[in-house]
This record gives structure tokens, C-alpha cells and sequence, in this order.
């Protein structure tokens, strides 16, 4: 099964992808994930994402297309993948239809997460990252047991250079201009199922559940 998991920055759609790995069986793929691994090995590849991040920019799509051909050929995706964070734009889109039909497969549901920029805001600049694991924690909303430790692994929590406010409403604009219109392109096949994505994490994995089972 191959889903997106569809939404603005701060939507949760990275939180609520790892929860619906074991569900559905495939992995999560998470082109912001994989991006910022690469920075942080320092390949070359990584040191030009950089400037794009850091600014809330969208990385070129030639770019994201080769890092997204790689992972699909891996082996724990043949049966499908949960996509967060990717497609970002019409071409980035189109690109995926392609590579899925050359797999004999397709997009089976796109799950809309609504939420607004107020609340998008909120979730963002409180977010911590594990270092060590990649577990998502909120200061007040989801706080880690013991302060600046993830409970998980015990690694450091550190805020996302790009989870600053000025930065975050820049990729909001970036959504808006580049991203939203996707819902169109995808409506248009009738694969959208639009969630409510405010409320607690069971609440929400509960509704995409149901619209992944639609
Ligand atoms: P995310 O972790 O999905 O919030 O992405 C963080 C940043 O990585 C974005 O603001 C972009 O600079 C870059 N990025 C991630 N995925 C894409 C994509 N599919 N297309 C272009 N840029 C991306």
C-alpha cells in the first residue's frame, strides 16, 4: 500500500507516520529525514541541501528525485511506503506516478491533515528531536520524562534549525505557493481523504486509520 500523508509543516505528519509503519506494514519514507541525515553525514549531497533548509526553502526537485528513486529500490519498500513530506510539488508528483508505475503500483490515498497556521506555529517551535533516535517530543504537549534526555534511547533533544518562527512561516509560504495545489492534482483522481489532524496523537492515528481503510 502506498499512501502520502499530506499536509503543512507542523501538521504531524512525521509523528503520525512512524505510528502507522506497524500498522500497514511499510516504511516510512521522509524526505526532510533523509535530507537532514545527509547534512548531517556532511556528504556533498547534504551540504546543498543546506541552504535551502535553513532558509524554509523547497530543495530543487531534480535533487529530491534522486534521493526518492534510491529508497524506493530498497527491499523493505516493494510492498508500498508511507510518504511524509514528499511529494512537495506537481513535478515531484508526477515523478512519483512514474517511478510507482514502472513498480506496477500507485498512489492508494492521500490523507489530508488540516490544521491551522495558529496551531501549526504552536506545535512547531516547541518541538524537540531526538538525536540519537529520531523521536518527536513537545515541550508542553509531549515533554520528555527526564529534561533535554530522550526517554527512548537517552540521546540528546535538540530544535530543528528550521522550527524557528521566522523560518517557519517562510515554509508556509512555500507550502501554500508550491504545495497546496497538489490537493488539486490528486483530488482530481479521487484520492484525497481530508482528516482532522488537531486533537490527541490516538485521536488523530485513529482518523487516518480510517481514512487509509477507507
Ligand atoms: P520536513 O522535515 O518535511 O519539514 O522538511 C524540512 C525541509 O527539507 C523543507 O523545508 C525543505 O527545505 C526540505 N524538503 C523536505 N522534503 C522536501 C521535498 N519533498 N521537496 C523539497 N524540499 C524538501
Amino acid at each position: 500500500m502506498d499512501v502520502i500523508l499530506f499536509g503543512p509543516p507542523g501538521a504531524g505528519k512525521g509523528t503520525q507516520a512512524k505510528r502507522l509503519i506497524s500498522q500497514l506494514s511499510v516504511p516510512q519514507i521522509s524526505t526532510g529525514d533523509m535530507m537532514r541525515a545527509e547534512r548531517a553525514s556532511g556528504t556533498d549531497l547534504g551540504k546543498r541541501f543546506e541552504s535551502f533548509m535553513s532558509a524554509g526553502k523547497l530543495v530543487p526537485d531534480a535533487l529530491v528525485l534522486e534521493l526518492v528513486e534510491q529508497r524506493l529500490k530498497a527491499e523493505d519498500a516493494e510492498a508500498g511506503a508511507i510518504f511524509d513530506g514528499y511529494p512537495r510539488t506537481i513535478p515531484q508528483a508526477e515523478a512519483l506516478d512514474s517511478m510507482l508505475d514502472r513498480l506496477e503500483r500507485k498512489i492508494d490515498v492521500v490523507v489530508s491533515m488540516e490544521i491551522s497556521l495558529a496551531e501549526q506555529i504552536d506545535r512547531i517551535t516547541g518541538r524537540r528531536t531526538c538525536v540519537g533516535c529520531g523521536h518527536i517530543y513537545h515541550v508542553r504537549y509531549s515533554p520528555p520524562p527526564s529534561e533535554g534526555r530522550c526517554a527512548n534511547c537517552g540521546g540528546e533533544l535538540s530544535q530543528r534549525k528550521d522550527d524557528l518562527e521566522e523560518v517557519v512561516r517562510k515554509r508556509h509560504e512555500e507550502y501554500l505557493a508550491n504545495t497546496a495545489p497538489l490537493l488539486g492534482y490528486y483530488g482530481a483522481k479521487g484520492l484525497v481523504v481530508t482528516v482532522n489532524a488537531v486533537g490527541s496523537l490516538d485521536d488523530v492515528t485513529a482518523r487516518i486509520r480510517d481514512a487509509v481503510a477507507r
